[in-house]
């Protein structure tokens, strides 16, 4: 029997979605697909609330999201300030780095977020030309203050590149409003697409640093030059080449953005806000501490929990055994000391409650007896019917 699949992403993925995958693959010059995808076009860029964005679309991970932004924003010696939070804000340093940015880090212990002094500070001392935010670290859990940091940068006129794989169609994010440059993010998380896509919003102020760069982007495949002219062909219904697009995941994706949108992205936001209280009640019941050193920065996507005292790593096996599959730590420092579990896209009360009762049957049964059986499962089903 199959677990119910609760990491961080790839995440379960509704039937309507695999359907679009199963349908027979077609030609990125059929009159079906490309409508197909210049209405996935135009929905990426309500997902991201940004009316005024420029969406990419592109087959790759949600690392090549983060190349497409930095590649094509960054040239050698510009400063850059990475707002970090985790493992996934060190990748955007790497990167950085790689395309030649002068990094500097604004940092928090972990399970905290620099706040809006923090990077406040930072621009008085130094000319930074891009801003870098993972809206979700996913691993730490690690929701950050992302409007108010946006809210700073765009004072002091940064560029602001927001790394939203683990938050996308899940967390609250109005990219127009708000003034992020670039929104990106991956098709396996909150997207509710399998893995294989990297997507990003683009706004005009970042278009216009592009096109006024001294020297060509260094990759061919990365050049926005490359993409620009087929994105907007496939948006005005017209074919266009560079490199073949991954049909049938396009066509999934416009199945995916399509009930997203329907679902309504404040019904969607507010839907994940409350299975991660549910979540949440449930771990405060069991007795377990959070890694996000608030609730108020602790994301709505997944969680990040540490081990109670006497247990290891091992949970994951046991809660696997147990018919959930969860995911273990991955911040470098602390990551054999806390679990994580995914909570986005089609997560639903009874995906929660089936959850909840696999960790709490394999913590007793490991021999962690801080509750009674069922107290977990309660409190869980309490916050949903609240
Ligand atoms: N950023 C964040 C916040 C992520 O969670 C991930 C993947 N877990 C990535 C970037 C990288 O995405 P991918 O693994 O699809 O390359």
């Amino acid at each position: 029997m199959r677990d119910l699949l609760m990491i961080p992403g790839p995440v379960d993925v509704d039937a309507e979605v695999l359907q679009a995958l199963s349908a027979p693959v077609l030609g990125h010059l059929d009159a079906g697909f490309i409508a197909t995808f210049g209405r996935a076009l135009k929905r990426l860029r309500e997902v991201s609330l940004a009316p005024s964005a420029q969406p990419f679309v592109v087959s790759g991970s949600g690392t090549l999201a983060m190349e497409l932004a930095v590649a094509n924003l960054i040239e050698p010696g510009d400063r850059a300030l990475v707002v970090n939070t985790g493992y996934f804000s060190d990748r955007m340093a790497h990167i950085l780095e790689r395309h030649g940015a002068k990094v500097t880090h604004v940092r928090a212990p972990p399970g905290g977020a620099p706040d809006a002094a923090q990077v406040e500070a930072e621009f008085q001392k130094g000319d930074f030309k891009l801003m870098t935010i993972t809206h979700v670290d996913t691993s730490t859990a690690v929701l950050a203050p992302v409007e108010s940091l946006l809210k700073v940068a765009r004072h002091h006129g940064v560029l602001c590149v927001v790394d939203g794989v683990c938050a996308t169609a899940g967390e609250a994010f109005h990219q127009d409003a708000w003034g992020a440059d670039v929104y990106l993010t991956a098709s396996q998380k909150a997207v509710g697409v399998p893995p294989g896509l990297a997507l990003l919003t683009v706004s005009p102020r970042a278009l216009e640093t592009w096109r006024k760069r001294k020297a060509p982007v260094a990759s061919v495949y990365a050049d926005w030059a490359e993409w620009l002219p087929v994105m907007e062909a496939y948006e005005a219904g017209k074919p266009s080449y560079f490199a073949t697009p991954p049909t049938s995941l396009i066509c999934a994706l416009d199945v995916s953005l399509g009930q997203i949108l329907s679902e309504g992205l404040e019904a969607r936001f507010e839907r994940h806000r409350r299975m991660a209280r549910a979540f949440r009640a449930a771990w405060s019941a069991l007795g377990l501490r959070l890694l996000p050193t608030s609730e108020a920065l602790a994301a709505n996507t997944l969680s990040a929990v540490y081990y109670p005292e006497g247990v290891d790593a091992s949970l994951v096996g046991r809660v696997k055994a147990q018919g959930a599959a969860i995911a273990g730590g991955l911040h470098p420092e602390l990551k054999t000391r806390y679990f994580r579990v995914g909570h986005m896209n089609r997560v639903t009360a009874a995906d929660v409650l089936v959850t909840v009762g696999a960790i709490e049957r394999a913590l007793h049964s490991g021999g962690y007896r801080a509750s009674a059986s069922g107290t977990a499962v309660a409190a869980a089903q309490a916050a949903l019917s609240a």
